[in-house]
């Protein structure tokens, strides 16, 4: 990638004022970099300008383009973080740092598969990072994205450790944030480096098997297509098929031979609105037989990541077996690009509006576990200790969603418990919370929820907290909040100052190993 080329594709979304900014930071860029060359041998700016055009293809903002840009000045040239404050704001200056202090994190990391669990410090880096501002991890993506794609410079063991890492990380930190194509893209290409022997294999399996089925498929479509037509449901239908990575971890899963699988490709049908998605399926349903166990409907209970569709495998007549995915434009836009689809580009949003407080108005109410980890974040910067669990499960463990009575919808951890839902509502909802009704029915303190549960709590204005309440809740959201209850009351008193006995003991030994 050169400058005239980003430049150029750049020019349709962006004003010229702000182009003139880009220009101006590949200037500084390039000078920058001068004379540093990659392994592939060509100059060195290529990279931040492939990672900026990336940027650029996401939709994203001109600072996050600009900050793409100059994302390693700070690390590896003599360019300040003052002087990029200076040239180009305060928010593209944040934006460098916070991916300079990622990059650093990672650094540490030696052998992310053996100590993923365990890296907690690193974790927490990273997490203080997406606290700040998630458009540092959405640049580190499309970094990584980059060097993926020039993996191939790379001597074998750093390709191995960077395309672990990646599978690891940053395929899951991408569906966190459901941007699906760019998990997908990074997966494949990990897994290649990985496996190039199962990849490769499972390649030609697939071509085999795809020429076969998309002639096979044709004729389902053509038989959907005219239904839909008949029923005045405007549409588009597509195939999908299936990622290679996606397919080996099915094949992980069972004794299943590729025979078996039905999703390799699948029809998707994107239409105009909620309603027609309904409407569809029971065209479909009405076509072909449904395989009642794998309807799913993710428009009224969406992925943990925000992600819906309507799901269905038919049964054809001729005993086809094929699946279908049913979403409006909306929603497709949103499973492909996810949170950076809410970035655009001539809006101007400040760092300011990704941290803390405002954060919960700006990103869309699935990605609410942001604002969680922020709360985390907090935490660590004041030097508290965050209990190990905690950091993995909010990343990388799934969550669930549930909602109160009224359908406001609440994201937690799964095997969260009903206190810590109530916690979540509002602490004095959690102080006084003497029992729950989920689903309608009476529900115990010691059983987890599930997603999609409906949580009632039940309070008593004399009902008060109770020490053995502490088994009952995991999210630290709720632990801080009942501790705090529970030592206003006098109930852990003694706990509380055992705990400050230990505190005071570790840290004289601490103090004299160093
Ligand atoms: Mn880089």
């Amino acid at each position: 990638m050169k400058k005239s080329e980003l430049l150029e594709h750049a020019k349709p979304f962006y004003e010229d004022e702000q182009l003139l900014e880009l220009e101006h930071a590949i200037d500084i860029a390039s000078k920058a970099h001068r004379g540093q060359k990659r392994k592939s041998g060509e100059p060195y700016i290529t990279h931040p300008l492939s990672v900026a055009s990336i940027l650029v293809d996401w939709g994203m903002d001109i600072d996050t383009v600009l900050a793409g840009v100059l994302h390693d000045t700070v690390e590896d040239t003599d360019v300040t973080l003052e002087k990029l404050e200076t040239l180009f704001g305060k928010d593209v200056a944040f934006l460098v740092d916070g991916v300079t202090k990622v990059s650093q994190a990672r650094a540490g990391m030696q052998d992310l598969t053996e100590y993923l669990p365990q890296t907690k410090d690193n974790l927490s880096k990273l997490l203080i990072a997406i606290g700040h501002d998630v458009r540092v991890i959405i640049i580190k993506l499309a970094d990584r994205l980059h060097n993926l794609q020039t993996l191939q410079y790379m001597p074998k063991t750093k390709q191995l450790k960077i395309a672990r890492e990646s599978l690891e990380v940053f395929a899951p930190m991408a569906d966190r944030l459901g941007m699906g194509r760019v998990r997908m893209q990074i997966e494949e290409l990990a897994f290649s480096y990985l496996n190039p022997a199962e990849f490769q294999k499972l390649q030609n399996l697939m071509r085999k098997r795809l020429g076969k089925s998309t002639r096979k498929l044709g004729g389902v479509r053509n038989e959907v297509e005219k239904a839909l037509t008949t029923q005045h449901i405007k549409h588009e239908i597509n195939g999908r098929v299936k990622s290679i990575y996606s397919l080996h971890k099915k094949l992980l899963k069972g004794e299943r031979t590729i025979d078996d699988i039905y999703d390799l490709m699948a029809l998707r049908v994107i239409v105009e609105n909620k309603e027609d998605c309904y409407r569809v399926l029971g065209v479909l349903h009405t076509l072909y037989q449904p395989m009642i166990a794998r309807i799913k409907d993710y428009i009224s209970v969406p992925k943990p990541n925000g992600y819906q569709s309507l799901h269905t495998t038919v049964i054809t007549p001729s005993k086809q077996i094929v699946e279908f995915q049913i979403r409006t434009y909306e929603m497709h836009e949103y499973a492909e690009r996810g949170l950076a689809a809410s970035f655009h580009y001539h809006e101007q949003k400040t760092s300011k509006d990704y941290t803390k407080s405002r954060a919960s108005s700006v990103l869309p109410s699935h990605m609410q576990w942001i604002t969680q980890l922020q709360e985390i974040a907090t935490k660590l910067r004041g030097g508290e200790e965050i209990p190990k669990s905690q950091l993995t499960v909010d990343l990388f463990g799934n969550r669930i969603f549930v909602y109160s009575p009224k359908g406001d919808i609440y994201n937690l951890p799964e095997g969260a418990y009903p206190l810590d839902f109530a916690y979540l509502v509002h602490s004095d909802i959690g102080k006084h919370a003497y029992g729950f009704r989920v689903n309608g029915i009476i529900h115990s303190f010691e059983k987890p929820l599930q997603n999609g549960d409906v949580v009632e709590v039940i309070t008593r204005k004399t009902s008060l907290p109770k020490a053995t309440w502490q088994e009952l809740v995991v999210t630290t959201h709720a632990r801080t909040k009942l501790r705090a209850q529970l030592r206003k009351t006098g109930a852990i008193e003694s706990i509380s100052h055992a705990a400050g006995i230990v505190r005071e003991k570790t840290r004289r030994k601490r103090a004299s190993s160093d």
